[in-house]
């Protein structure tokens, strides 16, 4: 099972909090990461292949993966008080995600069921 994660600068530490939390449910899963998501990822002791940093590109290159396949679940702790200049690539992902049936939380009480949820479609 492959998960991308993201997380917007506020909700960091609350990503980090989660995926360790379910640490054992994440036991066989590949988790790929914008690039200061993942590198807080990382730092908390967990293996993340990381991407582009979020406004530079790594939003659309998440995007990407969920267009071919390559993803079973999205995993994105948006920050909804704050504002972004890849918003437009926020909302790319999520469209995507749409498209092509990707489960995709954006928030933890979403990601907790998500994650405790059925196996990934596709
Ligand atoms: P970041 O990107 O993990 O590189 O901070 C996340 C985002 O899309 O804001």
């Amino acid at each position: 099972m492959r998960i991308a994660i993201i997380a917007h600068d506020g909700k960091k530490p609350e990503m980090v909090a989660f995926l360790l939390k379910n640490k054992d449910k994440l036991k066989d899963v590949e988790l790929f990461a914008t690039g200061t998501t993942g590198g807080h990822v990382a730092n908390a002791g967990l293996k993340v292949t990381k991407l582009l940093s979020g406004p530079i590109g790594g939003d659309a290159q998440i995007a990407a993966m969920a267009a071919t396949n390559e993803l079973d679940m999205v995993i994105f702790f948006r920050d909804p008080l704050g504002k972004h200049p890849h918003e437009p690539d926020v909302q790319m992902l999520m469209r995507i995600c749409d498209v092509h049936n990707i489960p995709m939380a954006t928030n933890p009480a979403t990601a907790e069921l998500m994650i405790n949820g059925s196996s990934p479609i596709g």
